[in-house]
């Protein structure tokens, strides 16, 4: 059993898997995926991997999203700034031609108003993506920069069932089944604590053969320190090149039974342009961006070192927090005294502040730059 940096030891589950939060073992999840992915083989050194967690489309949000990403592309990707582009955002540069030309000769026809690409086009060029000028009867033109690479090649998507028991496997199965039959991402797991050496039977019975299954170890030390994670099933490659389904409905009952099940298409255009969006989005946000919706200025926030990454820790509730529990309405928060922000810490922030800056550094060590 390992005990942290502040003489943390995780309680276990009668299936003997650490007690502790969902959302902590979903970080410990990324932490791992960011090091070793993929799991069975080494990484191309022609290949980056980028982690985020909770991303999707309104449909469906994924646990842990991995992005296998050309390392070149990613370069040039670099070249758009350090933020996520949406989809107003992506549309322009994707389609900002080479030479001067008015907005709504050259961006594709939209199906809502022009208005709303001309505002997309002045944030554009706001953040420098694009270049603008007023042409030919105050006409808003644009042009590019550069073209925007297509850098991503894979997505990955993982759902985080840390106490994965047969019921809960179950309930889990049609949402797999939904992922498998859309075929957005390129591959979908379950990564589940481990029980001893074995993988619950009923794991196997319950979850769609073409999903993955990983058992994660948390409490084991890998190579670097980190979790010991493991392929207990492999999953079949999907095609998200090729339409998809979106089960939108389906009868209750045998979750094989998609006989009078209601289903939308999904055309592979759509899917290209939702991957897009997804991998911009972990580009942007990575995984450490938890801090943004916790308390980070509340003075007993900590960053519990394990492994070389830190995970937030409550020294007034000796244990690792959740994003819901660790807000302005825990009834422990105390905002850090002033005084701490004349202290060591820079003087433009303070330990909030600081905790902010540790984890945005250590993203962008994560990620390539141009
Ligand atoms: S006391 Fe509450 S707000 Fe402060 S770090 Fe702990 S969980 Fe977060």
């Amino acid at each position: 059993m390992r005990i942290g940096d502040n003489g943390f030891s995780p309680g276990f589950t009668e299936r003997g898997v650490p007690t502790e939060p969902e959302f902590v073992f979903e970080l410990r999840v990324c932490q791992w995926a960011e090091r070793r992915w993929p799991p069975d083989c080494g990484r191309d050194s022609d290949t980056a991997v980028l982690v985020a967690r909770q991303l999707g489309t309104k449909y469906r949000r994924w646990d842990t999203i991995v992005v296998e990403a050309d390392r070149t592309a990613l370069r040039e990707r670099a070249a758009f700034g350090a933020e996520g582009l949406n989809s107003d955002l992506l549309g322009v540069v994707r389609n900002a031609p080479v030479d001067w030309a008015w907005y709504r000769d050259a961006l594709p026809e939209p199906d809502y108003p022009w208005q709303y690409v001309r505002e997309a086009v002045h944030d554009a060029a706001d953040r420098e993506l694009v270049e603008t000028r007023r042409g030919e009867r105050g006409r808003i033109e644009l042009r590019r920069h550069q073209s925007y690479p297509e850098w991503v090649d894979r997505i990955v998507a993982i759902e985080n069932k840390p106490d994965l028991d047969a019921a809960a496997a179950r309930d889990l199965a049609p949402q797999l089944e939904r992922d498998v039959a859309l075929g957005l991402a390129d591959e979908v797991w379950v990564a589940t604590g481990r029980e001893g050496d074995t993988v619950e039977p009923a794991l196997l019975e319950d979850v769609p053969v073409e999903a993955g299954i990983l058992t994660v170890d948390p409490a084991a030390n890998g190579p670097a320190g980190d979790a010991v994670v493991e392929v207990s099933w492999n999953p079949r490659t999907l095609t998200p090149d090729e339409p998809g389904t979106r089960i939108t409905d389906r009868p209750a009952g045998s979750g094989r039974d998609a006989s009078a099940a209601r289903f939308e298409y999904a055309d592979p255009a759509w899917k290209a342009e939702k991957r897009r969006e997804i991998a911009e989005r972990a580009y942007g946000r990575g995984w450490r961006a938890y801090a943004d919706t916790m308390r980070p200025d509340c003075r007993h926030f900590n960053l519990h070192t394990e492994a070389g990454d830190a995970l937030p820790w409550c020294a007034e509730k000796a244990c690792h927090q959740t994003g819901g529990e660790c807000s302005g309405s825990c009834p422990e928060f105390s905002p850090e005294p002033p005084a701490w922000r004349q202290q060591e810490w820079p003087i433009d922030g303070g330990p909030g502040k600081a905790v902010k800056r540790l984890l945005d550094a250590q993203r962008r060590r994560r990620r390539p730059g141009p």
